[in-house]
């Protein structure tokens, strides 16, 4: 059997344990210190904007926090991109509110700002406002930033940016993870860059990056005793990790190169009639996260799928759309057919920065060899 080859593995720069030498070297090893610190500024620097950045144990605690902030409370409504990650939606069950899922549109893959509208204005119809948007960067593309913010704008309901998967990318001139009322990365073991696992929360002021410090880490009200005047959260980043952290935002913008020209090297090998791949939208520019193919049908996303595992490379269909979801069977949603159709024909090819030029022909050669 010929090597592994992985989805999206993580890629160490080699300068990682320096930093995690020094958290030895001062015993810093704790859910904060000079690591903590320096990777937050690290990413305020990189995202520009003024943007604040809380760093945190994982993306999706920062889509938690997101929603504490925002005061999404039981029996409220948010809305959230059906075609995404779980992770995306999960967050509001924890406040025990209720998902209400909307459908992609086909240029980004992402939440259709016309039924986004039709929906909101639908569910004021119903009695209920939705208390927050949660928009998402599918595979690293962004969602269409104007349209979808003109749409909050107009009836006043915060966004959510779940930039988890794009971190590296832009809209206009501006790097995404700056767009959203909050904005949520994530630094997941197969995300572009990876702590091993680690989230972060962008605001765009210093007193919400400290209320989500302060949520993050028990909720301690500054008093000897232990006081408490809210329900606190064990969720802040560990200064190992963020060693980690500091190691791979050195290379992040070498890492988005090498995964976009994994991207147009399948384009070129791949396109055809029935292959085809997401084009960036005006404005758009993605770090290619994944490197997705849209096949003819379901029964060839599949033929190609398990011809890939029997070869020892592992490959995905797209997410599986929220509306979709067993556990979200209950929940409202405003459809198009969009997502249902990606989710049918669409598949992730092997995208790691790491992918050596050998291992990237395997995959064309594997994947050309169903044809014949
Ligand atoms: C990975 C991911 C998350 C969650 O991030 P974690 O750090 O794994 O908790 C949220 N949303 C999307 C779209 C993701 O891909």
């Amino acid at each position: 059997m010929d090597r592994k080859i992985w989805l999206s593995s993580p890629h160490m720069s080699g300068r990682e344990q320096k930093y995690i030498e020094e958290a030895f070297a001062t015993n810093w090893i704790a859910p904060l210190g000079p690591n903590v610190n320096a990777f937050e500024a690290g990413l305020e620097a990189y995202l520009g904007d003024g943007v604040y950045v809380a760093a945190l144990s994982s993306g999706t605690a920062a889509i938690h926090l997101s929603l504490v902030l925002l005061g999404v409370e039981a029996g409220d409504e948010v809305l959230c991109q059906s075609m995404t990650f779980s992770a995306s939606a999960n967050p509001i069950v924890y406040q025990g509110a209720t998902p209400v899922f909307v459908d992609s549109e086909p240029d980004s893959w992402n939440i259709s700002p016309e039924l986004l509208e039709t929906a909101i204005k639908d569910r004021i119809k119903k009695g209920n406002k939705p208390k927050a948007i949660i928009a998402v960067h599918l595979y690293g593309m962004p969602y269409d930033v104007d349209a979808v913010h003109e749409v909050a704008k107009a009836y006043d309901i915060p966004v959510v940016e779940d930039s988890a998967e794009a971190l590296g990318s832009r809209f206009r001139d501006k790097k995404c993870g700056v767009f959203g009322n909050f904005s949520v990365l994530s630094f997941n073991g197969n995300k572009i860059i990876t702590t091993s696992g680690g989230g972060a929360l962008v605001s765009h002021s210093d007193e919400l990056k400290h209320k989500a410090i302060f949520l993050s880490t028990q909720a301690r009200d500054e008093s000897p005793a232990y006081l408490h005047s809210h329900i606190g959260y064990n969720y802040r980043m560990s200064n190992i990790v963020a060693g980690i952290g500091r190691g791979q935002l050195e290379v992040l913008d070498d890492r988005v190169k090498q995964r976009r020209s994994n991207h147009e090297f399948y384009k070129q090998a791949l396109e055809s009639d029935s292959i085809s791949f997401l084009e960036e939208p005006e404005n758009c520019f993605s770090n290619r996260w994944l490197s997705c193919v849209l096949t003819k049908s379901f029964e060839m996303r599949e033929d190609i799928r398990t011809h890939f595992e029997s070869k020892n490379i592992e490959c995905r269909p797209l997410w599986k759309p929220m509306h979709q979801q067993p556990v979200f069977k209950d929940a409202p949603k405003y459809l198009n057919g969009v997502s249902d159709r990606l989710f049918e024909k669409g598949l992730c090819l092997p995208s790691g920065s790491n992918l050596t030029e050998d291992e990237l022909d395997r995959v064309v050669q594997t994947f050309k060899s169903y044809f014949i």
